[in-house]
């Protein structure tokens, strides 16, 4: 990608350096919510549910002041971070113009790097969960560390790779704005796991599509992209397809359960945004054979 010179954003939140942090904050409902759409990279929804069972508040914790601000930690500067600062200005951008094209005001997120754990709206956040999105924060989450995972495990190195991971989340901000999430979610309350599982699919193949847009439209702005890059993304969406997904853990693979979709699919629906750049173009709730 092409980042030299871009604007880094305002809106992240180091946490690095205040270190793991297990304090519960939100409610059961909330906890359905970071099961629901917090799940970018396949995780069994039981194993979450099973840990925010189990996760209270521990003894004394209290979250003290936020880096950089007085009395708490000053915040790293790396590499990491600045890559991650750089991807949530050209989103706030996109976003920003698309929003009022549409006769809207973006509400830009806030972007939380944290090391291995951490409190959130929609309970603690795990390095294991992958990045996700909380709605009742609007904040996006995400351990550095699974950039490596991303290029080791999953196969899927690069920095439009790791580019793709943060516009998805963000997309889900997007879903969010634009009361996607919450229609998603009076459905899911009188449907059947099947059901459920099907909205959850179009829930995060639009999160796909919402990042291929954005990646369209900071192309055509600012020319981010460098030969190859698409294909950095194809990788990493179709590295965490559920059926990939399930494939590499047991071996086989069951359609009724999947909840973010086929690598296939996924590939298409990034792909989709990213040739059109029109965000009516992404509506998977009436696409009848997802
Ligand atoms: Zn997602």
């Amino acid at each position: 990608m092409r980042l030299e010179g871009q604007r880094e954003s305002d809106n992240v939140e180091d946490r690095r350096a205040m270190g793991p942090q297990t304090a519960m904050a939100g409610g059961s409902v909330l906890t359905l919510v970071i099961v629901l759409v917090g799940m970018f990279f396949g995780v069994d929804p039981r194993l979450i549910m099973g840990f925010m069972q189990q996760a209270g508040p521990p003894p004394g914790a209290q979250a003290g002041p936020l880096p950089g601000q007085p009395g708490g930690p000053a915040p790293i500067n790396d590499e990491g971070s600045k890559f991650v600062k750089i991807i949530l200005a050209e989103t706030e951008d996109v976003w920003s113009e698309l929003f009022a094209d549409m006769g809207k005001t973006y509400k830009q997120p806030i972007l939380v790097i944290f090391s291995e754990s951490t409190s959130s709206a929609c309970g603690t956040g795990e390095s294991a969960m992958g990045p996700f999105y909380c709605p009742g924060d609007q904040k996006v989450y995400i351990d550095l560390a699974f950039y490596d995972e991303l290029a080791k495990k999953y196969n899927a190195p690069g920095d439009f790779a790791q580019a793709y991971v943060i516009a998805h989340e963000v997309g889900h901000h997007v879903q969010n704005l634009l009361g996607t999430s919450r229609e998603v979610q009076r459905a899911r309350q009188q449907a059947s796991q099947k059901e459920g599982n099907r909205l959850s699919v179009k829930m995060e193949l639009q999160a796909d599509f919402l990042a291929g847009v954005w990646a369209h439209h900071a192309q055509r702005t600012k020319g981010i992209l460098e030969e190859g890059d698409i294909e950095k993304g194809i990788r990493a969406a179709s590295a965490i397809g559920d059926d990939t997904l399930q494939r590499r853990g047991q071996g086989y693979v069951v359609p009724d359960s999947f909840t973010h979709g086929t690598s296939e699919q996924r590939v298409k629906w990034f792909l989709k945004g990213f040739k059109t750049g029109r965000i009516g173009d992404g509506d998977t709730f009436n696409t009848p054979d997802l």
